[in-house]
């Protein structure tokens, strides 16, 4: 059989405390698990779960949904119910709305730190009804909703500020003896975030959800989002992601899953290693390169498929991958593991690499059950 992709960490994880999101582990050595949130009025029952059902089959692991209103609160109980992947109430506000997401079976709650000063004197009570749901909690700070004394104190949002907000926060929680904490510290200046993480996984061991907030559409914020948690994961600092895209939030997971599986943190599934193209090209490698990705979308087994323009580089590059195409004179070579299995028209080369695809996923999932 093939052999299997190996997983390469690339820093030693960062020794946080574990908690539990449902039933996914966050920290404590586990897989750094990938979030979005839903854009769906949360009171629309039907939209929500229909767009938590999407998320779920693009590999969305944990879901946060917004409860800014009664009827969003009221939906919480069905939505917790029926979704197939924990649900995190995501409360800026209210503290109403806290009791109701803890009640209501939620996952977890997130509340933000800017704005839970204004119920102090509920933190006991929110610490004692997640104590006794066994509902962790998100401290959420964000560099536009920071506290007005920090603010005061550092003159704007610096990492320094963020981070002493959020252990600010836990404090309150740790008072009352209620450590069942994550903690996120967003930014929209990755080079701001980065560091106020670093200073933060530095001073406590709760495990950390990254985020770059407001990250801008999806190439800005692709880019902003791999560059942050990739400096930071890197070392190490990173427990749970949520890539923030003014786009749906499939993106959100596609770009989070693909962060982790460049820095080796998740076995690389579908892998497309398309060359550049250059002078020596003898077919649209970026059309190419884009049909064989949508055809092969979905697979399930860690395959690496290579798409060469010519001949030249083409067969050496091939030899690396799984499957691969070197296209020459209007024909492409198809590769399975370095040798050519046989040479079609242009027209017939996605086809034939989807077809080879299926048959080496297929022999791997034989190989799998037999041990
Ligand atoms: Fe150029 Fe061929 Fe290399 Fe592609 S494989 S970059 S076409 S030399």
């Amino acid at each position: 059989g093939l052999p299997e992709v190996p997983v390469r960490p690339i820093a030693e994880r960062r020794v946080s405390r574990r908690i539990q999101v449902g039933p996914v582990a966050v920290g404590g050595g586990a897989p750094v698990s990938v979030q979005s949130m839903t854009t769906t009025r949360t009171s629309d029952i039907g939209a929500t779960l229909q767009q938590i059902a999407e998320l779920t089959a693009s590999g969305c692991q944990i879901v946060r949904v917004a409860c800014p209103t009664q009827d969003d609160a009221d939906a919480l109980p069905v939505i917790a119910r029926k979704s197939q992947i924990p649900v995190i109430a995501d409360i800026h506000f209210q503290p109403k709305y806290v009791f109701a997401a803890i009640e209501a079976g939620c996952a977890a709650v997130r509340v933000n730190p800017g704005n839970i000063k204004k119920f102090d004197d509920q933190v006991r009570e929110i610490a004692k009804a997640a104590r006794d749901h066994g509902t962790p909690i998100r401290i959420g700070v964000n560099a536009g909703s920071l506290d007005r004394r920090l603010l005061q104190k550092y003159g704007r949002a610096t990492p320094e500020a963020l981070a002493e907000s959020a252990l600010w926060e836990a404090s309150l929680f740790e008072e009352h003896d209620f450590r069942d904490i994550k903690i996120s510290v967003k930014h929209n200046d990755p080079v701001v975030m980065v560091e106020a993480y670093r200073q933060l996984a530095a001073q406590c061991d709760y495990p950390l959800h990254l985020g770059v907030t407001e990250a801008g559409p999806a190439f800005q914020g692709t880019i902003k989002s791999a560059v942050a948690f990739g400096a930071l994961l890197s070392q190490g600092i990173g427990d749970t992601i949520r890539v923030s895209l003014s786009a749906p939030p499939v993106e959100e997971i596609k770009v989070g899953i693909q962060i982790l599986q460049s820095l080796g943190l998740r076995e690389r599934r579908l892998e497309i290693v398309s060359c550049p193209s250059c002078g020596r090209a003898q077919v649209d490698v970026y059309k190419l390169a884009e049909e064989v990705t949508a055809g092969l979308e979905g697979m399930e087994v860690p395959l690496r498929v290579a798409v060469m323009g010519c001949v030249v580089n083409g067969p050496g590059e091939a030899r690396e991958a799984d499957l691969g195409v070197a296209s020459g004179n209007g024909k492409g070579q198809i590769f399975v593991k370095g040798e050519v299995v046989k040479t079609v028209p242009e027209s017939k080369i996605v086809e034939t690499l989807i077809e080879e695809a299926m048959r080496i996923a297929e022999q791997m999932e034989k190989d799998g059950a037999s041990g």
